[in-house]
């Protein structure tokens, strides 16, 4: 077995080592948590599944790995091509959105998820494919001084029992209104990495409490969380949003609209000329009705709209669906 590994052997020993590299790991997001939650495991061996739709921003720089030369750029791609220099694992890297539509192939051989998005509903899907296929996720957020972390072993409690409703459009928080420390979106992503590890190889317990991070106040607490006997998703094995029908999901993001087709066929550059729009290679931008959008090459659309409905006419006049 290469050197690389030593210190982990020499703590836990050679076969639990195995059972790292045997593993994959499917972490949803590659922004501050999936940067570092990525690091640590590939560097102890384990095979990532890495998967983010947006590309690196100048704003992203304080709490991940990404260089200034990566801005631009896939976050999945810039951050794989990154990990590779200091590892010896196998990397995918998957620029898509994880939704109704992608699940499947996202989830495939998948041992554990690191939950490493940064908005609600997917995560809401990632609970019901948790439960779904048995499949544990580490839950990781962080925004301001403030982390949590909380482990879903797919069996008992679950996200849903945690945050029983969906937030409304516009009324949750997050870190581009808020802002975010980097010793706080560090230390939740050192928690979750050190709870997969444990998962995979057994080497000590993992806490299933809630666990709150205050990195202002220096305060460190654990809650316990309670299964809901009513809840839909654990106890009533129903699952809404895997089960929605339609080929169009409309969701609101915190930049205006996100419009994702199961499945489309778009010309990025013929649209960019029809609209006086700049092509960028993965994607267009222009302004139609005043509202500026970002089309990318898999039909997805992001749109400042004043609501779904309108998001969902502004898609069907530019993509046709
Ligand atoms: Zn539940």
């Amino acid at each position: 077995m290469s050197e690389v590994y030593d210190r982990q052997i020499t703590l836990f020993g050679e076969d639990k080592q195995k059972e790292l590299q045997d593993s994959l790991v499917l972490v949803l997001g590659c922004g501050a948590l999936g940067n570092l939650v990525a690091n640590n495991l590939a560097r102890a061996g384990v095979n990532l599944r890495l998967v983010d739709r947006d590309v690196v921003e100048e704003s992203n720089l304080h709490r991940t790995l990404f260089r200034k030369a990566d801005v631009g750029r896939p976050k999945a791609e810039a951050l794989k091509e990154i990990i590779e220099e200091g590892s010896e694992v196998r990397i995918e890297a998957l620029v898509k959105d994880f939704n109704r539509f992608t699940w499947k192939e996202m989830m495939k051989d998948v041992d554990i998820v690191a939950d490493c998005l940064d908005s609600m509903l997917p995560r809401y899907l990632l609970n019901e494919v948790s439960v779904k296929k048995g499949v544990p996720f580490v839950h990781g957020s962080a925004i301001r001084a403030e982390g949590r972390v909380k482990f879903f072993d797919s069996e008992n409690e679950c996200f849903r029992c945690l945050y029983p409703r969906t937030p409304e459009p516009g009324k949750l928080e997050t870190c581009s209104q808020s802002g975010v420390l980097n010793s706080a979106t560090s230390l939740v992503s050192s928690v979750q990495s050190n709870m997969v590890i444990k998962h995979l190889t057994g080497f000590g317990n993992v806490n299933k409490d809630l666990l709150v991070f205050d990195m202002k106040k220096g305060e460190f607490r654990t809650v316990e969380v309670d299964k809901n006997e009513g809840c839909e998703v654990c106890s009533h094995n129903s699952f809404d949003i895997i089960e929605e029908g339609g080929d169009i999901i409309v969701e609101e993001t915190c930049e205006g609209y996100n419009v994702v087709p199961k499945s489309a066929d778009v010309d990025l550059e013929r649209i960019a000329e029809n609209y006086s729009g700049e092509y960028k290679g993965l994607f267009t931008t222009f302004t139609l009705s005043g509202k500026e959008i970002i089309l990318f090459e898999n039909g997805r659309m992001q749109v400042k709209a004043k609501d779904r409905k309108e998001a969902r006419s502004i898609y069907s006049k530019v993509v046709g669906l």
